[in-house]
Parts: structure tokens; C-alpha cells; sequence
């Protein structure tokens, strides 16, 4: 049996209304309210979990986290920092590897994109915490009083907008709010900081000023790859952007109570492509155009036209969008496709594309009942 295969209970995936804007995901909300309700139903995880490159990007996090919270210590802080790593993609794989829809990542180190790359930058950034953390005795305490705080809870008085800032700093000039990212932080084109990014520290922010009456000095970005990158802001922006994410929040809350939050959903290639809802997400479904074009995701859904016997793979032509897409599954690892037939309704997720043009079921893929 496919141990992917899951049911779609007829897309009845339960959203949840928010009990308040975050800042890490506004961006996203403004993109798509569907996915963001989805989301914050904990109890319904994504059809499709988060890949290689987001499990990596999570430990990395973590580790920055124990540095800066003066978690890491000894007299060898690299090492102590190498310890806590290994300590951590332990933990780390040791779940994924016992959830059949993850266990094909483990070891991380061959399935994440740039592993190596990443982890000795992380270790750097780490010790520099650690160092730091050491020399000025830093750590977790509230703001103004060190000269740094770390994963520290804010929320706006009302409680309808807050989060976790990364690094809030106090310097000789003032507040400073910092943000790490193990990925890219500038859109395509070089120079210019990803929007989510900007909105999230500005933010942040409006929020501080809400909670403290004071404005941060600085908003910064901490990329794994090259240097901090400062984000301009004025108050009067910050504050605004504050006032239409409560908006936001009635708004999109309003949509699930009266069940127009599906109606909501924006699907376009850039939106949908990382988004793990894919599979339940009507309105993807109702958008997704043939595999590759126009850079939407590797991912079909319609009516088997024929089947091809192989010894030990199963060729299934799936009728999408006016063109026959052909589809090579495994009989060992993906039994049950072994039994379908014409006229049967298929849908697959992240398949890989072959070099003759045709697609594969591979160990990443999500194969889904209609
Ligand atoms: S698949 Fe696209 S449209 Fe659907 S919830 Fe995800 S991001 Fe939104």
C-alpha cells in the first residue's frame, strides 16, 4: 500500500478562525486567508508536509535559538555548538523517520538542498551568539534591561496581533528588532527585501510600540548568507500596516463563520507552490494547469484514460486539461495503483519529471484518493 495515499474526505478539511494576526505569516494571509485558516487548525496538519529544505531551516532555527538564549556553553564553544547540533538533528530526524510520509528525508544531510553549506554557516552564526552571550552575560530577560532578549513573546494590548521576535536587542542608539532567515531574504531580483519579510518586522515594530510606547531604532534581517540587511521604516507606516492587519483578522474570522472562506483562496503558481493544502484546496484543484507551465507545481489530478502493464511499473495516462499526461508508477512501493483503471480518478502531488517528458511517482510524492 502507498502509505502516502490519504483520504480527502471529500475536501472537508476543517478551518479554523485565527485568534490573531502573526506577524511571521501575514504575508501569506494577505496572499491567501484560505491557507492561513487551514493552517491554524493544529489538530489537521497539511496533506503534504513540509520538505527537506523547511525541515533543515526549522533545526537551524533552533540551534540559534540555544545560542542566543546562552543554552550553549563550555570552554570549546565550537564544539559545543557542534554538540547541540548533532543533539538536535537527532531529535529532529528521529520524528521524521517514524512518519511514513517523511521517513524518505532522513538523513537530512543527502535530502536538504545546500546542507553542508548551511549547517557551517549556522555554526558560525552560533558560536557568535554564544560568544557574545558569554562575554556580556545576555539571555532571556525582558527588554531594556540586557543588552539582548531572545525569542521574546510580543502582543499588542488587545491581543489580536503578536508573535515571537527572534532578537530584540538594546543599543547605544535603541531598540533594535532582528529577525534570522536560513534562506534567501531579497526577492529575485537582488537588492530588494522580501515583502513577507519587511511587513513581519514592521510589524513587530508597531507592536512593540503598542506593548513598550517606544519605537525600535532598527529593524534588521539576519541571513544565513551574506550581511544583516536593515529595513527602512517610519512609524506612520508601521502603524498603519497594524490597523489593516486587524482588519484583516475580522475580516477573514467573518469569512469562516458565514463558510466563504474557500472563496477566499487565491491560486496562482507563486501562492500554491510550496503550499501543503494543495491536495484539498478546490480552488487550486479548479487552477492548476498542466505540470511546468507557467511554473505550476508537478501535480495532476484527473480521469485515467489507460493503463500500461510493466513488469514492475504501472504506465497511467491521466486525462488534464486537454492533454494526456503519462505517469510511471512503482508496483513494490505503490501497490494499489497497480489495481487502477480506465476511467478511475488520480491525483498526485510533486512528482518528478523525466527526461522524455513523462512523470514519476516518486518517494516525495503524495498520491491522493479523490
Ligand atoms: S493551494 Fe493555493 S489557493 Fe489553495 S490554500 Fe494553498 S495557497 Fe491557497
Amino acid at each position: 500500500m502507498n502509505n502516502k495515499r490519504q483520504d480527502s474526505g471529500q475536501y472537508g478539511w476543517p478551518t479554523k478562525k485565527l485568534e490573531r494576526i502573526s506577524p511571521s505569516t501575514y504575508g501569506e494571509l494577505l496572499k491567501c486567508p484560505l491557507k492561513a485558516c487551514w493552517s491554524a487548525n493544529r489538530q489537521r496538519p497539511a496533506p503534504i508536509p513540509a520538505g527537506p529544505i523547511a525541515q533543515l531551516g526549522s533545526i537551524l532555527h533552533q540551534l540559534l535559538e540555544a545560542a542566543v538564549k546562552g543554552k550553549i556553553k563550555g570552554p570549546d564553544l565550537r564544539q559545543a555548538c557542534g554538540s547541540k547540533w548533532k543533539e538536535l538533528l537527532r531529535g529532529h530526524e528521529c520524528i521524521l523517520g517514524n512518519d511514513p510520509r517523511t521517513a524518505w528525508m532522513v538523513p537530512l544531510e543527502f535530502t536538504a538542498f545546500r546542507f553542508a553549506e548551511k549547517l557551517e554557516r549556522s555554526l558560525g552564526k552560533a558560536e557568535e551568539f554564544a560568544r557574545f552571550n558569554e562575554s556580556s552575560a545576555g539571555g532571556a530577560v525582558a527588554p531594556g534591561t540586557s543588552p539582548w532578549s531572545a525569542e521574546q513573546w510580543l502582543e499588542t494590548t488587545d491581543k489580536q496581533v503578536g508573535g515571537k521576535v527572534d532578537l530584540i536587542s538594546r543599543e547605544p542608539e535603541g531598540v533594535a528588532i532582528k529577525d534570522y532567515k536560513s534562506g534567501a531574504i531579497y526577492e529575485t531580483d537582488e537588492g530588494t527585501i522580501k515583502g513577507a519579510y519587511s511587513i513581519q518586522l514592521k510589524l513587530y515594530a508597531a507592536i512593540y510600540h503598542d506593548a513598550h510606547g517606544e519605537w525600535p531604532k532598527f529593524l534588521e534581517l539576519i541571513p544565513l548568507f551574506g550581511q544583516p540587511q536593515q529595513v527602512p521604516f517610519t512609524g506612520q507606516e508601521c502603524a498603519t500596516l497594524l490597523t489593516e492587519a486587524k482588519v484583516q483578522l475580522v475580516r477573514v474570522n467573518l469569512l469562516v463563520d458565514k463558510g466563504e472562506i474557500q472563496d477566499a483562496a487565491n491560486p496562482s503558481p507563486e501562492c500554491c507552490r510550496y503550499c501543503g493544502f494543495r491536495p484539498i484546496c478546490g480552488k487550486y484543484r479548479d487552477a492548476l494547469q498542466v505540470p511546468g507551465t507557467d511554473g505550476w507545481p508537478y501535480d495532476v489530478t484527473g480521469a485515467v484514460t489507460s493503463i500500461l502493464e510493466q513488469q514492475s511499473r504501472v504506465q497511467v495516462s491521466v486525462e488534464f486539461r486537454g492533454t494526456t499526461v503519462k505517469i510511471w508508477v512503482n508496483k513494490a512501493s505503490h501497490g494499489q495503483k497497480a489495481s487502477l483503471k480506465a476511467g478511475d480518478q488520480f491525483a498526485a502531488f510533486d512528482l518528478a519529471r523525466r527526461v522524455n517528458g513523462d512523470y514519476e511517482v516518486w518517494k516525495g510524492s503524495v498520491v491522493f484518493e479523490n
